[in-house]
């Protein structure tokens, strides 16, 4: 589902942005985010308010060096990159894929564990906005058809309200040592670390395309 890209959405967007007093700081993190993410998606504007919530409880400064990990592939690591600064790319975001609306960050550690604050969507403060709560537990309620500026004006109305936090200790994966070997199947170079025996996981578990002949 996406907020349709025409100039009404954008003006109706600003508009809902200034009736709910959002910094211009956070207003420029939208714009940059739906730019990123090519389309204005529900979750989206969600896990921009997570990623600042999470960035304060930690007392980030801006630009530091951060890691996080999202609970979902949908939107949530989009707001992470942009904002935070953890991308895929330099191996400081990482998705564990529970289906959670749900983000963990915290700074770098040489240890095994690491104290970091985990922000998430709270199920019981959700009750409190009927279209979100709606869209979010998928209920035959919420109409996409209709429903989508509500929406979007509830979830910038909500802001932090659909949220809450708590402290964890997270789980450090420390780097491993390896070396890099052929694969006995394909041939081609693999750390040693992320073999399957003696073949590499694109000829085993992780197979996904055939050489066309
Ligand atoms: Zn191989």
């Amino acid at each position: 589902m996406q907020f349709p890209s025409h100039s009404r959405a954008f003006n109706e967007l600003r508009e809902s942005m200034d009736a709910y007093d959002l910094t211009p700081a956070l207003q420029d993190q939208f714009t940059r985010c739906i730019s990123f993410h090519t389309v204005t998606a529900p979750g989206l504007f969600i896990g921009v308010f997570m990623v600042d919530y999470a960035l304060e409880l930690l007392g980030a400064r801006h630009g530091e060096k951060l890691y996080a990990v999202a609970e979902t592939y949908k939107c949530i690591p989009d707001p992470v990159q942009v904002i935070a600064g953890c991308t895929f790319g330099n191996h400081r975001l990482q998705v564990v894929p529970i289906g959670k609306f749900a983000l963990t960050m915290n700074r770098p550690s040489e240890k095994k564990i690491v104290e970091g604050v985990r922000v998430y969507v709270d199920a019981d403060k959700l009750k409190q906005y009927r279209i979100i709560n709606a869209w979010y537990t998928h209920s035959t309620d919420f109409d996409s058809r209709t429903m989508i500026y509500p929406l979007i004006d509830e979830i910038l109305k909500a802001g932090r309200d659909i949220l809450s936090y708590q402290r964890v200790d997270v789980h450090v994966s420390l780097k491993k040592a390896w070396k890099s070997v052929p694969c006995s199947s394909c041939g081609e170079m693999v750390p040693d670390i992320a073999l399957e025996g003696d073949h590499c996981m694109g000829c085993g578990s992780m197979s996904y395309y055939e050489v066309v002949p």
